[in-house]
């Protein structure tokens, strides 16, 4: 089973290996973990958003990265689709780890009984709406990551940092325990 960090909940931590853990009980939520602040990214940052971040603490939510799920290690050269594969700024074609981790992270989202899902956008595994066009030159194009391609053919409802569901936006919510 491979689950990436829950950050903000050390006493539920279970470390599965160098960079997988979880939180036990079933979650409503799966977000990429860039968003919950895991330094996952390609160039080994993050994409903090607070949001995310209060559904984990809050124990709402169980945090994926497909790509790490799939065998790539942080930092890593960025990629991109590209005539149905995924290669790297270099050159290499990454799509055998990319959907290795995009079903790893569906069978994350099962074992939880996720039912929705807030991811990064424009991400080849993460995005969803768009995704860069394959060029490396920041140009999006219609489409979505490998990831949100298998959540979408599960029913899994789909948000992202920048549309997120209306629960975040009630009052107080940031400062929720629970
Ligand atoms: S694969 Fe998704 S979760 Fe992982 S770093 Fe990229 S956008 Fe974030």
């Amino acid at each position: 089973m491979y689950v990436s960090v829950c950050l903000g909940l050390p006493s539920q931590r279970v470390d599965l290996g160098a960079e997988n853990f979880y939180t036990e009980g079933m979650k409503e939520f799966i977000v990429s973990a860039c968003l919950a602040g895991l330094p996952c990214k390609y160039n080994g940052g993050s994409n903090t958003c607070p949001a995310v971040v209060a559904l984990v603490r809050q124990g709402r939510a169980v945090t994926a990265c497909p790509e790490s799920l799939g065998g790539l290690k942080a930092p890593r050269p960025p990629a991109e689709q590209q005539q149905g594969k995924v290669l790297d700024k270099t050159g290499k074609d990454v799509s055998e780890a990319f959907h290795k981790g995009a079903q790893a992270a569906m069978e994350v989202a099962r074992h939880f009984g996720c039912t929705k899902a807030i991811v990064k956008t424009k991400s080849p595994s993460c995005g969803a709406g768009h995704i860069y066009d394959g060029t490396f030159s920041h140009t999006l194009t219609p489409g979505d990551g490998l990831w949100v391609q298998a959540l979408k053919a599960e029913g899994i409802a789909i948000y992202t940092e920048k549309d997120l569901p209306p629960e975040c936006a009630e009052p107080h919510f940031l400062a929720k325990k629970s």
